[in-house]
């Protein structure tokens, strides 16, 4: 017999799985607590339980972990990526980064990715697998051990590697989890959720009634450029995809974040950026300048900084709302897939 995994459930989920046992119903909530507020990964920790009752759910269940495989620290000792192990021995980065109005997590929504993007090393091998709701979580249990007394993140953004709209359910149960008062107690506003642009998905968010902050991985003015990135396109244009984002942001009130990767001679043209702002003209939008990390595979460079600075300044003169990201993690690659391509490479970082 397989043993249930309890990590990753809701505490309704536990008093339900563990009832059998002779266990109470609120034993369901102190386990949670054990699990997603003190980081308690056995049984035997779980000192509220009489030691029989350790045993048997011992015998009957497992807790599930992430262990950590790779660690690389940016100079600037603000952001860390993790590349954490799985329970089948896959792995998924992930990136603590503490910021002076907060800590945030970006969080892996699957092994790999399946969408294809020309400037991404998530998807160089594929989509692997979908993650669970818990090792969603585990990853950002993980990143909340080493922010010690602080002990939690204000926000997380779900950026790392995969697409989390074609892995629906998990995501949102994921999101659900994060919320409740026993586990993060983070407030749905605090989360991000990035697509490549699955509109069916987008509307599925919407209906949910949640405030997430939906970002919208945008990269290109128009269908023919964006297609050349982005396999997607070619399913969903943008005209589709812009329709859903305003859906969005009518049902939820919540402005939609445009992502767009500068790539030197792609897409940083002024004329880019004034077709880009025709497009946003009117919406309720936020655009987020990102100077792309160079993934050698593509041979993709990022402009200048001048170039980047006018590509901004078109945006602003055209009453766009755009900040260029800070960066915080191009020199330990922590951008997106590179870390676990690299040790796939088996040319990884040392752990330090
Ligand atoms: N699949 C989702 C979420 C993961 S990617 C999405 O597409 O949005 C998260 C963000 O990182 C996206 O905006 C993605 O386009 C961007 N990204 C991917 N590769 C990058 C690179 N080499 N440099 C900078 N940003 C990159």
């Amino acid at each position: 017999m397989t043993k249930i995994d309890l990590f990753g459930l809701f505490a309704e989920e536990i008093a339900t799985a563990v009832a059998p046992y002779g266990l109470e119903k609120y034993r369901g909530r102190q386990i949670a607590e054990w699990l997603y507020q003190r980081f308690v990964r056995n049984f035997d920790d779980m000192t509220n339980l009489s030691r029989a009752t350790r045993e048997v759910l011992a015998a009957h269940f497992i807790l599930g972990r992430v262990e950590l495989q790779a660690a690389q620290h940016a100079g600037n000792g603000q952001t860390d990526k993790f590349l954490l192990a799985l329970g089948d021995g896959l792995a998924v980065e992930t990136v603590l980064m503490r910021h002076n109005y907060g800590n945030s997590v970006c969080v892996s929504s699957q092994v790999g990715c399946g969408m294809g993007c020309s400037f991404c090393a998530s998807t160089i091998n594929g989509l692997v697998r979908n993650l669970t709701a818990g090792e969603m979580l585990a990853q950002v249990l993980f990143c909340c051990q080493q922010l010690g007394d602080t002990n939690r993140p204000d926000s997380i953004v779900i950026m790392g590697s995969g697409e989390p709209l074609a892995n629906y359910e998990q995501v949102l149960r994921f999101i659900r989890l994060c919320h409740e008062n026993y586990c993060l107690n983070l407030s749905y506003r605090a989360v991000t959720l990035s697509t490549a642009g699955v509109v069916p998905g987008i509307d599925r968010l919407a209906a949910e009634g949640l405030p997430v902050t939906l970002a919208i991985s945008l990269h290109a003015p128009n269908d023919a450029l964006r297609s050349k990135l982005m396999p997607i396109n070619d399913r969903y244009p943008l005209a589709a995809l812009l329709a859903a984002a305003d859906r969005y942001a009518t049902q939820t009130g919540r402005r939609v974040t445009y992502e767009y990767i500068l790539i030197a001679g792609v897409n940083d043209r002024d004329e880019n950026a004034r077709e880009l702002a025709a497009l946003l003209r009117g919406r309720l939008a936020n655009v987020n300048l990102i100077p792309i990390n160079s993934v050698v595979e593509s041979g993709l460079l990022r402009p200048e900084a001048p170039r980047m600075e006018q590509f901004l300044s078109v945006l602003r003169a055209n009453h766009v709302n755009a900040t260029i990201r800070r960066e915080m993690g191009s020199d330990i690659k922590a951008a997106c897939g590179q870390l676990r391509h690299a040790v796939l490479l088996g040319d990884g970082p040392e752990s330090n």
